[in-house]
């Protein structure tokens, strides 16, 4: 067995939240007064995915794919990103075996828009909805995320080699 067919790559993101912007996770447009504030439409939860596949990839970060200074990705649906990179790793030879996720919010409740989020996410990647988790937690109102001042995401995704 050649062990590097086997890759594994972790992701994490932040967005602030702001006025005047919706609140996309996981492609969904989620009902709340803030949204997150980003170039693309800050889809926190799949930017952290984004990453943690070209973690896996060794392929680097996010940002150099899809740069912010880049016009052409302004208010984008971060699950375009999400379909590139997974395409990419295809050319590699590479699939998405699973990943597993954490959004970290205090507000608003998040647990009865996980199953759509995954339903965007695994079709967006065209895998099966059990190869992809989400949870949702609070910090307990403890640092930045307790205070409402932004959203974090962490993703870890398991990649093999199609030999
Ligand atoms: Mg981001």
């Amino acid at each position: 067995m050649n062990l590097s067919n086997i890759r594994v790559g972790n992701g994490y993101d932040v967005h602030r939240l702001v006025e005047g912007r919706k609140l996309i996770l996981g492609g969904v447009d989620v009902p709340y007064s803030l949204g997150l504030d980003g170039h693309s439409d800050a889809d926190v939860l799949v930017h952290a995915l984004c990453d943690a596949l070209l973690g896996a990839l060794g392929e680097g970060d996010i940002g150099a794919y899809f740069p912010d200074t880049d016009s052409k990705w302004k208010g984008a649906s971060s699950l375009l990103f999400l379909k590139e990179i997974v395409s990419m790793c295809r050319d590699k030879g590479f699939e998405l075996a699973n990943a597993d996720s954490v959004v970290v919010a205090e507000k608003p409740k998040l647990a009865h828009h996980l199953p759509e989020m995954k339903k965007n996410i695994a079709s967006t990647a065209g895998i099966a909805i059990d190869q992809i988790n989400i949870k949702a937690t609070t910090t307990e109102k403890l640092g930045f995320a307790g205070r409402e001042e932004g959203i974090a995401a962490y993703a870890v995704a398991l990649m093999v080699k199609n030999v």
